[in-house]
């Protein structure tokens, strides 16, 4: 559904496994913790009994599981960012990322953010060999469904089933408390983190970034208020952006409605279908911010250079499609980064 993270910035400032999916939780590594990551191997990775995903043509947890057993195969590193157990949940379900052999300016790929955006994960599961063999031209940091309890039960949030104009539901990039409030840079937009899981995962990118700093990040949303979508480009080149303008293309290529000018429901201006950089919170912001606030220390952000955010149209489109989409813009964008990385 829609906005992606658009009311994240006032939810952020107002208040800001898979049961052992990991059997041997203990041999990854844990960000929450502040271990350092270790990799696990296939077999140290399973769901726990009984998890059901809602039924409405998407792939169960488990196969989208396997698909990233298929890069573990190729020798990328598991770790595991945190153990989702939101509110009214009873088991644990693990968030994890995904990282190519060789460290150094990275392509980072993250989905999942939002439970009923489907296609992302599912089109991140189809292209998984594609994604495979970007990691061996470029390194590459995969998060590939970052809201686990969100997918299996059709959740927009954790603790909040839909977005809403009333109620601030729990966003699992929410990065309000690593942000800097724009009226005052000294501090952050939040006192603490909003969920135990944002925490978790906004620490592994900021640790993350050390090793494989984000040369390009690219996030894979849906909005189902929509016919026609929208990319968001909050890297330095704003609408200029390249790849934001390749990606535009490859959609509208394959049949997928983009609206080119005019604005956003949320009155953001739109330049050839592309919204240059905006202050939401989001984990996109602060892959590209260039200044953070950890434990209220200033430091230098990860200061991505391209940071693009998808926001396909599911209203009146069957997931199949919403899939096929996706799918056709990661190969795109895979092709394109391998052939010239320096995009
Ligand atoms: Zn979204």
């Amino acid at each position: 559904m829609a906005p992606t993270q658009r009311k994240v910035l006032h939810r952020g400032r107002a208040a800001a496994g898979v049961r052992a999916l990991l059997r041997a939780a203990c041999l990854l590594g844990i960000a929450a913790s502040g271990a350092a990551p270790i990799s696990a191997t296939a077999a140290e990775l399973r769901l726990p009994d009984g998890i059901v995903t809602h039924a409405d043509g998407r792939l169960p947890l488990q196969q989208l599981a396997a698909s990233w057993l298929r890069l573990v195969d190729a020798g990328w590193q598991l770790d595991l960012i945190a153990e989702s157990k939101p509110p009214g949940t009873t088991t644990a379900l693990p968030i994890v990322a995904l990282r190519s052999p060789t460290p150094g300016a990275a392509v980072w790929i993250l989905t999942g953010i939002h439970g009923e955006e489907p296609a992302g994960p599912n089109a991140v599961a189809a292209a998984i060999d594609d994604l495979a063999a970007l990691g061996d031209t470029l390194p590459v940091v995969l998060l590939p469904l970052l809201n686990p309890h969100g997918y299996a039960r059709n959740w927009r949030y954790l603790d909040l089933p839909t977005f809403s104009d009333t109620a601030d539901g729990h966003s699992v990039g929410d990065s309000s408390h690593l942000l800097p409030d724009p009226a005052e840079p000294g501090r952050p937009r939040a006192g603490a983190a909003s969920s135990p899981e944002a925490d978790a995962v906004t620490r592994y990118v900021v640790r993350t970034s050390a090793a494989y700093p984000p040369l390009i990040s690219i996030d894979l949303h849906e909005d189902d208020l929509v016919t026609a979508g929208y990319v968001y480009s909050q890297g330095e080149l704003g609408t200029s952006d390249p790849l934001a303008q390749a990606a535009v293309a490859v959609l509208r290529e394959h049949g997928i409605a983009i609206q080119l000018d005019g604005q956003t429901r949320f009155g953001e201006t739109i330049v050839g279908g592309i919204i240059g950089p905006v202050t939401d919170s989001s984990i996109d912001e602060l892959i590209g911010a260039t200044s953070i606030l950890v434990d209220g220390r200033a430091q230098a952000g990860p200061s991505a250079h391209t940071v693009l955010v998808f926001e396909t149209p599911a209203k009146e489109l069957p997931l199949d499609r919403r899939v096929a989409a996706h799918l056709t813009l990661l190969r795109r964008l895979a092709g394109l980064l391998a052939a010239r990385p320096e995009l």
